[in-house]
């Protein structure tokens, strides 16, 4: 029932058009949905008050949802400001109008102005300071002059007055609600795509440093606090200098990208992978023995060595790793100790040959 409703806000929040930018505070949908709640209005006080039958009300609302219809029809053909900027002054106007010649002060419909202000803080960008000011003052002006110049009663009845008032509440609060629920929704996935970017390298794919040394800290302290195994690893890919200077700089960023996206395919789903700058990359393997870490990294460097890298020329780079890896010991107090200590093992496998998968010195028997 709830994602069925949800379900129904989000067709009329997107009626008319494609929602091209999915990462946006998007505002043509706050316009959009001010239109409709607009006309949704103002066909409400058609009907209303065409039994018995009050002209002032209805030619008013009917202009009105005339010139409503006009403003989404500028939305929808991609003229925004224009719709952007009719929608307040018809709000303005119909609800002035109706408080001032017909409604009066008591039944509350000056009370929509609210709308008005909201919506020029949503829907006008910070270059539009201006008109934002601007329409924010008339609004509160208006809602002024409704308050204290119109008549109190003036020609509606008292239950009509009072189910005004009930009306004009329900209005204000399906609309606050909805745009305020738009709004927060989009900030989210705002948020959620820029934590991706802060968090992934953009060449590989990876988590970045940033990330992964986070995610160093993180296991470390799992380990630590549950007297847990963990192994971090350095994996450096070999001779990565020479494969730029052969085949040139933008085969080796293919090579980078491809190596990567097989080692992330290669270690366990509850292993991580980042990429600690340039072509050395940190795999942090928690709740792992040593024994069980070396099988993994061996069965990852013979991967890669097998692994067939063909550029869109055809051409067949070969490329090996070599991968350094140390554990967590109880002497270790930072996180950054065992990777120093992985680094060494890396260094072995260089010094070793390379192509090779080396246990720091540390911790051989
Ligand atoms: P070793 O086997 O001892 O690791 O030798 P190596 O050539 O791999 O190591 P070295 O540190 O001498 O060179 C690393 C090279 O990686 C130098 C640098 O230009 C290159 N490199 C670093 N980041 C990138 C990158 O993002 N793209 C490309 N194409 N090259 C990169
Ligand atoms: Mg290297
Ligand atoms: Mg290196």
């Amino acid at each position: 029932m709830f994602s069925s409703l949800k379900k129904i806000i989000h067709t009329i929040l997107h009626f008319g058009f494609k929602d091209d930018y999915a990462n946006d505070v998007n505002q043509k949908h706050v316009v959009n949905f001010s239109y409709l709640v607009f006309c949704f209005a103002s066909v409400f006080l058609i009907v209303m008050f065409s039994q018995p039958f009050s002209p002032l009300v209805v030619i008013v609302s009917i202009l009105s949802l005339i010139l409503a219809c006009l403003g989404l029809r500028y939305n929808y053909r991609g003229q925004f400001s224009r719709a952007q900027i009719l929608m307040p002054v018809l709000k303005m106007a119909q609800v002035t109008i109706l408080t001032l010649f017909y409604f009066g002060s008591d039944s509350g419909f000056h009370f929509l102005l609210v709308h008005v202000i909201a919506y020029s803080f949503i829907v006008f960008r910070a270059d539009q300071r201006f008109v934002k000011g601007l329409i924010v003052v008339i609004a509160a002006l208006l809602f002024l002059m409704c308050e204290y110049l119109s008549l109190k009663g003036l020609y509606l009845t008292e239950s009509k007055q009072s189910f005004m008032l009930v009306s004009v509440f329900f209005f204000i609060a399906l609309y606050f609600s909805i745009v305020i629920n738009l709004v927060m929704s989009r900030l989210k996935s705002v948020n959620q795509h820029l934590r991706v970017l802060a968090e992934k390298d953009e060449l590989t794919g990876l988590s970045n440093r940033r990330k992964v040394l986070a995610d160093a800290v993180n296991i470390f302290a799992d380990c630590v606090i549950n007297h847990d195994t963990c192994v971090f690893a350095i994996v450096d890919l070999d001779h990565f200098k020479k494969i730029n200077d052969t085949y040139g700089h933008e085969a080796g960023d293919f090579v980078l990208a491809k190596v990567s996206a097989k080692m992330q395919s290669v270690i366990r789903t509850t292993d991580k992978i980042g990429r600690y700058g340039g072509e050395e990359f940190i795999i942090l393997m928690p709740k792992t023995k040593l024994a069980q870490a070396e099988l993994v990294m061996e069965h990852l460097r013979q991967t890669i060595a097998g692994l067939t890298i063909e550029t869109e020329k055809g051409i067949i780079i070969p490329v090996t790793i070599s991968i350094g890896l140390a554990p967590i010991t109880p002497e270790v107090t930072r996180y950054e100790e065992i990777l120093a200590s992985a680094d060494k093992g890396l260094y072995a496998a260089k010094r070793s040959g390379r192509n090779r998968v080396s246990v720091s010195p540390d911790f051989q028997d």
